[in-house]
């Protein structure tokens, strides 16, 4: 701890503005600048500190963490815990639909001994503590009050584990449902990433990130830029084999899965034969991940991004299962095919010679959400978890 001198304050707590010890308005000086929220302790912005105690209380939440053999998880909320009708919000004055996932309760329920958990969304802290109001009406699980990083208190563009843990994050789980929200180097060690829950027709969320990947509604976008690709598109079937966008859909077994792959998680991260600080998120999830489809070998054809095959933002998530990506079906094990193509009739032929498994987008999707490598053979293991597939011509 410094003293004040002159027209500098070195204090360790600012409280909106004002440093807690000298009284003086640091708001203007450079060196406030240095100062940070403890995020992991309050969600106000007005509570800055200096990174010397910063770092202690960090330490010491690491302490009790380990202790506890508590993980930090950070959960989004809209198509991870709830979704909103957004067909409401033109008459939001009427109040806005809001359901709830299928198993929450029993999953926040089921992590809240072995995780601190705290929200991260990109919606309005008032709808974010209306939402909680409902999944967390006695503040068990988000603390009271309510753990809620949200677009007024965080920066705009992406999400940023250090606005939660400023000093290291890497002891931090990750789950929402969308990737593209993240820097690349949470989405590889820290990020759980879970199917979108979708209970109302006509949600445009199925168009983006991942889910626009796999039902090809980010296709349209792109102009054919070569030759080759005008000739694939028009070989290729215009209806894609997948659509998110299933009504009626009731059953969805995602928290099922994702507290399957938590306890995974927790156990490799706190073995129960050590009992030091624990091992590290960051290095612990991608080994596990990696087993899903290790020994697979991968031809994509039917998808956006002709070119390549593999947009680069996705050919990530797809590594991260570990498989290795091949561009003819004649080097693979699976082609997984999202349209029509030559790649898929070629496929079908190798397939009748029993030397490659012809998949369905969903086959990649549920790998990636379970972390289980899906039997090839029995599609209809995929529609148990979201029966949204659209199984056309996957045979001859
Ligand atoms: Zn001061």
């Amino acid at each position: 701890m410094a003293v004040a001198d002159g027209d500098s304050c070195a204090h360790d707590v600012v409280f909106a503005g004002m440093c807690c010890q000298c009284h003086r308005n640091v708001s203007s000086l450079a060196e406030n600048m240095a100062r940070q929220r403890p995020g992991f302790l309050t969600t106000s912005l007005d509570l800055q500190v200096s990174a010397s105690l910063l770092s202690s209380l960090d330490a010491a939440e690491q302490l009790r963490r380990a202790s506890q053999k508590k993980l930090v998880l950070i959960i989004d909320l809209d198509h991870t815990l709830v979704t909103a009708d957004v067909r409401d919000i033109r008459n939001a004055s009427a109040g806005l639909r809001v359901r709830k996932r299928p198993g929450v309760d029993g999953f926040l329920q089921g992590m809240k001994d072995t995780c601190d958990m705290y929200v991260y969304t990109q919606a309005t802290g008032a709808y974010a503590q209306r939402v909680l109001q409902i999944l967390d009406p006695r503040s068990s699980f988000f603390g009271d009050p309510p753990r809620i990083f949200h677009r007024g208190n965080t920066p705009q563009g992406l999400k940023d584990l250090a606005q939660i843990l400023p000093n290291d994050a890497s002891h931090a789980l990750v789950v929402d449902d969308r990737e593209e929200v993240w820097p690349s180097a949470v989405r590889e060690s820290q990020l759980l990433k879970v199917v979108p829950y979708l209970p109302f027709p006509g949600d445009a969320r199925q168009s983006v990130d991942f889910e626009g990947f796999l039902t090809g509604s980010n296709r349209a976008r792109e102009p054919p830029r070569t030759e080759e690709d005008t000739k694939r598109q028009k070989i290729e079937e215009p209806v894609a084999f997948c659509d998110l966008d299933w009504p009626g859909r009731t059953r969805d077994d995602q928290f099922e899965h994702l507290g399957d792959i938590l306890r995974k998680l927790h156990e490799a991260v706190f073995p129960a034969t050590d009992d030091g600080q624990g091992g590290s998120v960051a290095s612990t999830l991608p080994v596990l991940r990696r087993k899903t489809l290790q020994g697979c070998r991968l031809c994509l054809t039917g998808f956006c991004g002709a070119a390549s095959e593999v947009p680069k933002g996705s050919n990530k998530s797809l590594l991260g299962l570990g498989a290795v990506m091949v561009r003819t079906p004649d080097d693979a094990t699976h082609v997984v095919a999202a349209r029509r193509t030559e790649k898929w009739a070629r496929a079908q032929a190798l397939q009748r010679e029993g030397r490659v498994f012809l998949v369905h987008p969903g086959w990649l999707l549920y790998a990636a959400v379970t972390w289980q490598r899906p039997c090839e053979l029995k599609p209809s293991d995929c529609q148990v978890l979201f029966p949204i597939w659209l199984l056309l011509s996957l045979t001859p």
